[in-house]
């Protein structure tokens, strides 16, 4: 029996209609939430990401600043900027879309954000509050495959869950996600030693390493949840062939476009070896921006409500 489809898309529309009264009732009291988006430069991918943003952030009428540094940009001139919006009371979120010029301090960015405008969750003081389990904003991508696997009931207290990649922004907080639902985790990176025997004895495999097709049939437990989060953009017809192969529709649009969008895993050993997995795409990338736009709405909360 073929996996059943983890759907971000469905979730994502669920996440904001729920958004939707909560942003009215803080436009009837006060005002609209806000969202500062810094982009720094023109990385073609970032551009696309940050548009992405803005976009739902104008669907849902949530007040989007868009602010736009030319890439040569210091990293003081950078800390001039987050200084003033941290003290704009009409600012309740900001986020630095990564990544940033070799020239920037990326951390002394990061620390200079208001942690109670830290609508990424990225700050230390909010990744400690992760670490603690204490209420803060929390990293949106694993944020977002919680609240997945919450709304399709997928139990996690006391399975075994396996994270591949323990980056900052996904496998770390990821893995303190699930260690703090009671899952019992695994963490693995590029020197694990076996990836696929300790992958096999995943319940709940989560997969955030950025590369396409690492994670086949050989690592993949019958019955296992599988999260895709890789966004790997394949332009190698071979690798094509190996992934999305059997898909007649998309291999014509790889013909057609010379490129295709895939996770980390394979698509097929997904379907024909998992209870349910997330597609690439569909899955995990609308869920980020779902909980980035929770996150700012909660803190518009905490600024204009309480
Ligand atoms: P990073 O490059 O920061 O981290 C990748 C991690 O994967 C590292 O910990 C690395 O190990 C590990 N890794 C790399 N190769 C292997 C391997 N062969 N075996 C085991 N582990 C390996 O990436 P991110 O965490 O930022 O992102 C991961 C992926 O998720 C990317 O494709 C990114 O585009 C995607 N992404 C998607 C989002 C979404 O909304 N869908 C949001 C954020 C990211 P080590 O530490 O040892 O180097």
């Amino acid at each position: 029996m073929a996996g059943v489809v983890l759907d971000g898309r469905r979730i994502n529309a669920q996440i904001q209609q729920e958004l939707r009264p909560r942003i009215e009732a803080l436009r009837a009291r006060h005002r609209a939430p806000a969202l500062a988006v810094i982009l720094v430069g023109n990385d073609p991918a970032s551009q696309i990401y940050v548009r992405n943003k803005i976009k739902t952030c104008r669907e849902l009428g949530v007040t989007s600043l868009d602010i736009t540094p030319a890439a040569t940009i210091e990293t003081n001139e950078l800390l001039d900027i987050i200084r003033g919006l941290n003290a704009d009371p009409t600012v309740d979120g900001i986020l630095v879309q990564s990544p940033l010029p070799p020239q920037i301090d990326h951390q002394q960015i990061l620390t200079a954000i208001d942690p109670a405008k830290d609508s990424d969750g990225f700050h230390p003081f909010n990744v400690g509050s992760l670490v603690a389990n204490r209420p803060a904003p929390r990293a949106c991508t694993p944020a977002g495959i919680m609240e997945m696997l919450r709304r399709y009931e997928i139990p996690i207290a006391g399975r075994h869950a396996v994270v591949v990649g323990r980056s900052d922004i996904v496998g770390k907080p990821m893995a303190l996600l699930l260690l703090h639902a009671n899952a019992t985790v695994t963490i693995c990176h590029s020197r694990t030693r076996d990836l696929a025997d300790e992958c096999r004895r995943a319940d709940i495999l989560v997969a955030a390493t950025g590369k396409a097709g690492l994670i086949t049939a050989e690592h993949i437990k019958a019955g296992a949840v599988v999260i895709d989060v890789g966004m790997n953009r394949v332009t190698d017809q071979a690798m094509a062939n190996r992934l999305i192969g059997y898909d007649a529709e998309r291999l014509r649009l790889f013909h057609k476009n010379g490129s295709v969008l895939v996770g980390d895993a394979e698509p097929r050993a997904m379907q024909e070896i998992s209870f349910a997995y997330t597609p690439v795409p569909g899955g995990v990338g609308p869920l980020t921006i779902a909980m980035l736009m929770s996150n700012t709405v909660g803190l518009a909360e905490q600024h204009l409500l309480e």
